[in-house]
């Protein structure tokens, strides 16, 4: 009889930080992700993982990739990656695919995907090593945007629980952030998140947007190479505030600009600019790093912080776990204080941060 498969933490479970997670099944070593951050210098420790025999990606975001760096130290091994989070890899990674939406093989085991309503090219994956793993990465059902595709039946589910126990909806977020969007805004994002999630509902309450290059090709590539990844039926929509919408500049309008905290890009140039000024109003939305400008103009009360929601709420969490008839769940990227919380919600499933989880 061959081994049980064996599920280990590298790194992503007890705290927020980098996606690291290791498969091993029939025969297998597979990674789950490599990350870094979110914040600077949060490395996974990968020193005494050895030598593995595949990389699995969940979507192209630092904190599940920014780790390949480390890639020799654990044996170089080949890379699997959808199409579009391959693109968004250094220059020169070469990948092995996987699919959108549908079954693909890990040297030969077995994968289920579906897009994760996160991020272009972000997908969950459903392994079939031992009784099934489900891996969502980071995920959302709430985008109007980016479409999600509920996942099947499971019997360990390792999730994406950035928020704890949070349950608040995106529209409660949406309605909170409302007053705070005065004529002329600057709302630093991600282009490949929520930066066109957040300019597709700007347009939709009749707002005029303004978009730095990033964010704008970022959408152009949601009506052409990453089309999959968007909703059906909002292509004619998407399409016209890619080429409608104004350049940032001086004039009143709400700005979508990356990057998100501002370090770098858009947002850097505009923060200089306007950081000593009392107008235009600037709004963060996402995770703030600890010593960004993000984080000091929040601070110094120049910037405010109303979060836009990414992740799944509690809710979403729940339906998971009864959807996918998973008796063990293994909460990812939120603190070990929400377990007590996350156990009482989940019941009957067996809700564990622990290092090692067999699956059986
Ligand atoms: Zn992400």
């Amino acid at each position: 009889m061959s081994e049980p498969a064996v599920l280990k933490i590298i790194s992503g479970v007890g705290a927020k930080g980098p996606a690291c997670f290791l498969l091993e099944a029939q025969g297998k070593r597979l990674m789950l992700d490599l990350g870094y951050g979110p914040q600077t210098g949060q490395w996974p420790d990968v020193d005494a993982v050895g030598r593995i025999d595949a990389l699995v990606l969940s979507h192209s975001h630092q904190d599940h990739i920014g780790g390949l760096s480390l890639l020799p130290r654990i044996g170089n091994p080949p890379i699997f990656a959808t199409e579009i989070t391959a693109k968004k890899l250094p220059p020169g990674t070469k990948t092995h695919p996987l699919p959108i939406n549908g079954r693909g093989d890990v040297l030969g085991i077995p994968v289920d995907t579906g897009r994760n309503g996160h991020a272009p090219g972000g997908i969950w994956l459903r392994f079939h090593g031992g009784t099934g793993l489900l891996y969502t990465g980071d995920y959302s059902t709430e985008s109007a945007l980016y479409a999600y595709d509920p996942p099947p039946k499971s019997r360990t589910l390792l999730f994406d629980s950035s928020y704890g126990d949070d349950d608040t909806p995106l529209a409660a977020r949406q309605a909170a952030l409302a007053p705070h969007l005065a004529d002329h805004v600057l709302l630093p994002a991600p282009a490949d998140g929520r930066g066109p999630d957040i300019a597709l509902h700007l347009a939709r309450a009749g707002r005029t947007v303004c978009l730095d290059d990033a964010t704008r090709a970022a959408l152009r590539d949601l009506t052409g190479p990453a089309r999959d990844y968007a909703r059906p039926g909002i292509e004619a929509e998407l399409t016209q505030l890619a080429e409608q919408a104004l350049p940032p500049s001086e004039k009143p309008g709400a700005i979508v600009a990356t990057s998100a905290d501002g370090s770098a890009g858009t947002t850097a140039q505009l923060i200089a600019q306007w950081e000593h000024a009392p107008l235009p109003a600037i709004v963060f939305t996402g995770f703030i790093p600890t010593g960004s400008p993000a984080a000091r103009l929040v601070q110094s009360g120049r910037a405010k912080f109303l979060r836009w929601s990414v992740h799944p709420r509690l809710s979403d969490t729940i339906a998971l776990v009864r959807g996918t008839g998973a008796a063990t769940a293994i909460p990812a990227f939120c603190d070990r204080k929400f377990l007590p919380a996350l156990q009482a919600a989940l019941k009957p499933a067996n809700v564990t941060m622990d290092a090692v989880v067999t699956l059986v």
